[in-house]
């Protein structure tokens, strides 16, 4: 079976149209979100009934979280809870509901699927250096786990070798490590490369690909600043910072 993981959508939906689109053109089997489906972009409702109705696994990211009031936004930056602010006067009850029921890690055959980290996942770690990678390691047992949070995609494997789109095989073409895998971001890129990214997993080979894709960018900014969104969340999609 191939799957889609797709993460941080971030209410963009001109990036989440057009993933989907891709999406339908690979004939992916099953679709999984990791969660962050609002904050920042303008589009949360709109976005929150996709997740609902095309993916099966879905797991809880922090701006989900702090939108529903579980978590703090104390923390968030000033654009993050300004954004936050917004989304809360939008969000429909109904998907209030949904995102405050998601689970914050789940775990399907050899893959686990969770937010930020599995080392204590409501503590929204980045996995940004190699002492919050080895704790993610110790926390999933898995030949894989799949993670958002960062924005930035990367392959991290348990010897701490960093790969940008393909786990490394041995000649037999088996996984030689188990791997940390970073899809980056679908609403909100921050590698420098303003397209959408999602990951594209085949369960059988555990064969995985980093696919990006051209959206209106344009579109989704000129929504963000109509919305009264700060114009900084418009104008970074430009640049995927
Ligand atoms: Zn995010």
């Amino acid at each position: 079976m191939r799957i889609g993981i797709l993460s941080d959508i971030h209410g963009n939906l001109p990036a989440l149209e057009s993933v989907l689109k891709k999406i339908d053109e690979l004939r992916l089997d099953r679709l999984h979100c990791l969660g962050d489906i609002v904050g920042y972009g303008s589009f949360p409702n709109e976005c929150v009934e996709l997740v609902r109705s095309r993916c099966t696994i879905v797991v809880k990211g922090n701006h989900d979280s702090g939108m529903t009031g579980e978590t703090s936004i104390d923390d968030f930056n000033n654009l993050g809870q300004q954004a936050i602010k917004w989304t809360r006067k939008q969000i429909l009850p109904e998907h209030f509901e949904f995102l405050k029921s998601l689970p914050m890690m789940a775990t399907d055959g050899s893959v686990t699927y969770v937010h930020s980290s599995p080392a204590e996942p409501d503590q929204w770690t980045y996995i940004f250096s190699i002492r919050s990678a080895e704790e993610a390691f110790s926390a999933f047992t898995t030949d894989l786990c799949f993670i958002g949070h960062t924005h930035v995609p990367v392959i991290i494997g348990e010897d701490m070798s960093i790969n940008a789109y393909t786990p490394p095989r041995d000649k037999s073409g088996n996984l030689q490590r188990r791997f940390l895998i970073n899809v980056g971001s679908i609403g909100q890129p921050r590698d420098g490369n303003p397209e959408a990214a999602f990951g594209v997993l085949d369960t059988e080979t555990l064969a995985y690909e980093l696919v990006r894709v051209v959206y209106d960018v344009e579109k989704a900014a000129a929504a963000i600043t109509k919305a009264g969104l700060p114009t900084a969340l418009a104008k970074r999609l430009y640049q995927g910072v």
